[in-house]
């Protein structure tokens, strides 16, 4: 029915054409085209069934995971989702307006002193996603007269705000403080403000930056330093702080603590934390906040509760940083390329193409292992890997039995076939 009514409607209108234009359509057919004729099955988009946790269930098989952010294994605690419900049976699921307006309930307050708690700085503040905050923070408090020096392997939210900001924008190369600072002497002059952006925890290499090289620098150039710390809240640190704990850095030496509900928190959303001032402003003018909905109530109690079981349990960091360790010796012992990863909860397995990555992959998964490939043009294709998210929740057995798989498809024949 649907064919017959193309037809007498003619060819389809111009503005649907364009889409089939649009950049990257082209190259995403190339490429679904190329895997279905290799025999691979889309990675990308599998329904989970159940709490994705150590393990997870997809297509009724329960598969060890590697592929879920639940660094401390919170999704699925029975105390987060007790307080989840509690909240929604108290506010219903939606803060149904701005928080400015009348989305304001008693559990954003809660979460952003706990958050600011956690780093022992001023305030805090909540967003309904870690992506926007990023966007809208960078892309507010940045303006065509200012300077932003971002860490070449920088997350896509902050280059994004970046681009969205008009500052001047110079990427200097990974973890390279020292190139940072070159770039910074030579433009500082020019630029009313300045700020430099890096991760605590690198969401691609696993790796961290050295953070007191970054503080000095920033410091002798009158700039301001911003933290992403989506992956190192819960993971880096003896009792999972953060950079800075593992560092033994004072929080308040950072201006600008970033981070997100969606991984060790369990919940969505993203934060700042730092100073009083900082954070009074950006909750009275930064768009993404003032004219976005108040965080849903129940998944900012999650996050809370999350935050409370974090600090009163520091043994699942100890779990989480155990497991992360054995997996990257064992994978190191087994020859397989791990890049610069530090061993906290991130590990990728380098394959060197995108072909090998998906296919290496899909080898795993039909041997009951769940983890995403990273392919072309995410990465440069001879860096394309398999990423590994470690959790508190893995057992010795599992990672064993996923490194000896990872050995017996990437060696002999079987490495080459993959190679091509
Ligand atoms: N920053 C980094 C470093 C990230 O890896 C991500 C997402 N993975 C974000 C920000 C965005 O966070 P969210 O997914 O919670 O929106």
């Amino acid at each position: 029915r649907l064919s017959k009514r193309k037809e007498e409607k003619g060819p389809a209108p111009g503005a649907a054409r364009a889409f089939r234009e649009l950049p990257g359509q082209r190259d995403m057919e190339l490429i679904r085209e190329a895997a279905s004729a290799l025999g691979l099955e889309n990675p990308f988009f599998r329904p989970h069934e159940g709490v994705a946790s150590a393990t997870t269930r997809i297509g009724n098989r329960e598969v060890i995971n590697y592929g879920s952010y639940n660094y401390l294994g919170l999704n699925g605690d029975a105390r987060v989702q007790a307080a989840a419900q509690a909240a929604i049976a108290r506010h219903g699921v939606s803060a149904s307006a701005s928080r400015m307006v009348s989305g304001e309930r008693p559990v954003h307050g809660e979460l952003e002193a706990a958050i600011a708690a956690h780093y022992g700085v001023d305030a805090a503040l909540a967003f309904v996603s870690g992506h926007a905050t990023n966007v809208t923070v960078l892309g507010h408090l940045m303006g065509p007269r200012d300077l932003i020096l971002q860490d070449a392997a920088i997350h896509n939210s902050a280059a994004e705000g970046a681009r969205l900001s008009g500052a001047r924008r110079i990427a200097f190369a990974h973890n390279d403080w020292r190139a940072a600072e070159r770039e910074l002497g030579a433009a500082r002059r020019g630029a009313r403000r300045a700020l430099i952006v890096i991760e605590g925890h690198y969401s691609m290499d696993g790796d961290i930056p050295d953070l007191p090289r970054f503080i000095e620098m920033a410091r002798r150039h009158d700039a301001w330093l911003m933290v992403d710390e989506a992956h190192g809240m819960g993971v880096v640190g003896a009792t999972g702080h953060g950079i800075h704990e593992h560092c033994g850095v004072d929080a308040r030496e950072v201006d600008i603590w970033m981070g997100t509900f969606s991984k060790t928190l369990s919940g969505c959303g993203g934060y700042i934390a730092g100073n009083a001032d900082l954070v009074a402003w950006l909750k009275h003018s930064a768009p993404g906040f003032v004219y976005s909905v108040g965080m849903a109530p129940a998944l900012a109690a999650a996050a809370l509760e999350s935050l409370r079981i974090l600090a009163a349990e520091p043994e699942r960091v100890a779990r989480l940083q155990a497991n992360s360790t054995l997996f990257l010796r064992l994978a190191k012992e087994a020859g397989l390329d791990t890049g610069t990863s530090a061993g906290f909860a991130i590990v990728p397995v380098i394959v060197g193409s995108s072909v090998g990555a998906a296919r290496l992959s899909q080898a795993l998964f039909d041997r009951g292992i769940n983890v995403q490939p990273i392919l072309y043009p995410a990465v440069p294709d001879s860096s394309a890997r398999l990423r590994f998210f470690l959790s508190s929740e893995h057992t010795e057995a599992q990672i064993r039995q996923t490194v000896a798989a990872l050995r017996a498809v990437m060696s002999g024949t079987q490495q080459a076939e993959l190679a091509r």
